[in-house]
């Protein structure tokens, strides 16, 4: 499976690299590699870092911290004391660098930069009060994205991934509905 990146922030995009959570959820990150090729592909984090299996255990405790969070988030209760450790903790290192040439922004640094960029760009989502953070409407997708459309009436995680699927569904069902009607 390919990853997605439809969440409006790269925390967000990495707690999402689970999905299905509360039925048998499916992780997409299950080994360092997967890692790599995570951050390769995210357009906001350098486009190479390699990951040994400890900085990978620690990115995938820094992710489940951010859900936890986000989770909170939505919900409106308060934040769970364990992962604001995890989160801030992270956020403390040092972050990559950026420079800018004709091609535009080129940003580099290790996986322990990496981790500490995504951490702040969590803190700086939960921390927005006027940031909507939503869970997908699609029931059992469970990805938390960020809602910066007007009026905030998006109700999917991305139409990609789960609104086109449920429209197709709503229509299959609208049409036995039909069918069965003809029939009797
Ligand atoms: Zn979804």
């Amino acid at each position: 499976m390919s990853f997605a990146f439809v969440s409006g922030n790269p925390a967000l995009d990495l707690a999402g690299t689970v999905g299905s959570r509360r039925d048998e959820s499916i992780d997409l990150l299950t080994e360092p590699a997967d890692l790599e090729r995570w951050v390769s592909e995210c357009d906001e984090l350098p486009d190479r870092v390699t990951a040994d299996f400890a900085m990978f255990e620690f990115a995938l405790s820094l992710r489940e911290a951010i859900y936890r969070l986000a989770l909170d988030r939505v919900l409106d209760r308060p934040f769970d004391p364990g992962s604001l450790e995890i989160i801030n903790n992270t956020a403390a290192g040092p972050v990559p660098t950026i420079t800018l040439s004709d091609a535009g922004l080129h940003m580099s640094g290790d996986l322990a930069a990496v981790l500490s960029q995504i951490a702040r760009r969590g803190i700086a989502v939960f921390a927005d009060p006027h940031a909507c953070l939503k869970e997908c409407g699609r029931t059992g997708c469970t990805r938390i994205y960020l809602d910066r459309s007007r009026g905030a009436r998006r109700s999917w995680c991305g139409m990609e991934e789960c609104g086109n699927r449920v429209k197709a569904a709503a229509y299959r069902a609208r049409k036995r509905a039909s069918t069965t009607a003809e029939g009797s």
